[in-house]
């Protein structure tokens, strides 16, 4: 078997193994046909090895398995169809053309998070919308399950606010409402703050950010809040992130997640005058 056999993908996947599907809400990753007939293992996924012992054992195909499971891993991250071209971090992004707090975003996803997952900390993006946050932060997630099979979940803030509530008040038990987002090891949770929150929301949220801090999970953060610190070194009269989500919650993200703020021209702006 030739080395050039072993290659996954094909000129119409551009070598990928997938092309991704952007018709519905969410983005969807789809087996190539050059996968889907993998001729390794007839295109079931699985091939029949055998230990040192002679027994036979039904293991992962070593050609298309590993991007089997990372596609699935892709298509149950809820990543929005609009974010659908961002497959890896800086997927779309031209680094000459970006402002440099971006720049700086970028690189630490890029080389700190993604490079060396899975590491100590998540990372929180604030800043004006409109400046890519939520791009980055799709971008590693995209990476993440893609390339390395990662389990990941993207949550518009608002939405899962609202998920929350409907579950609760259909009494669905604690455990089955929270543990979903609890076990994803990278959760996105998009536009914190967004919108008014009450005490109950916020306790909720809290409880979900302290379990998976305690299971040592990483989380992501976009918002358009800024903290204290920033805001008073901008001389600009924001919201505050800690009066928008309480001191609890910002204090306990403060640990888990390095802050990173962005700010600068609207890039999508930018870019259309480009
Ligand atoms: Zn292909
Ligand atoms: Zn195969």
């Amino acid at each position: 078997m030739g080395r050039e056999s072993q290659k996954i993908g094909c000129d119409d996947c551009n070598w990928s193994g997938y092309v991704i599907d952007d018709s519905s809400n969410n983005a969807r990753a789809v087996l190539c046909k050059c996968i889907e007939e993998c001729p390794h293992c007839g295109g079931t996924g699985n091939i029949l090895s055998e230990n040192k012992a002679g027994y036979s054992y039904i293991a992962p195909c070593h050609f298309c398995g590993v991007i089997r499971r990372n596609v699935k891993l892709y298509n149950i991250a809820g990543i929005p169809a609009k974010y659908s071209h961002v497959v890896q971090v800086d997927a779309g992004l031209e680094l000459n053309r970006m402002n440099p707090a971006l720049q700086r975003a970028l690189k630490y996803a890029k080389e700190e998070f993604v490079k060396k997952y899975p590491t100590k900390n998540g990372f929180l993006l604030m800043g004006p919308s409109g400046l890519g946050k939520t791009h980055l932060a799709v971008g590693t997630i995209a990476e993440l399950t893609l390339k390395h099979g990662v389990k990941c979940m993207f949550k518009d803030f608002f939405y899962l606010l609202s998920e929350l509530k409907q579950a609760y008040s259909e009494g669905t038990p604690e455990n089955d409402v929270i543990m979903p987002l609890v076990e994803a090891d990278v959760l996105v949770i998009d536009e914190l703050g967004k919108g008014r929150s009450n005490e109950w929301e916020l306790n909720i949220l809290d409880q979900l950010i302290s379990k998976r801090y305690n299971a040592s999970k990483k989380t992501l953060i976009t918002t358009n809040y800024v903290t204290y610190d920033i805001a008073q070194e901008i001389g600009d009269k924001h919201e505050i992130l800690e009066v928008r989500v309480g001191e609890r919650i910002a204090s306990r993200l403060h640990e888990m997640c390095e802050f990173l703020y962005l700010k600068g021209k609207d890039y999508r702006k930018e870019r259309k005058k480009a």
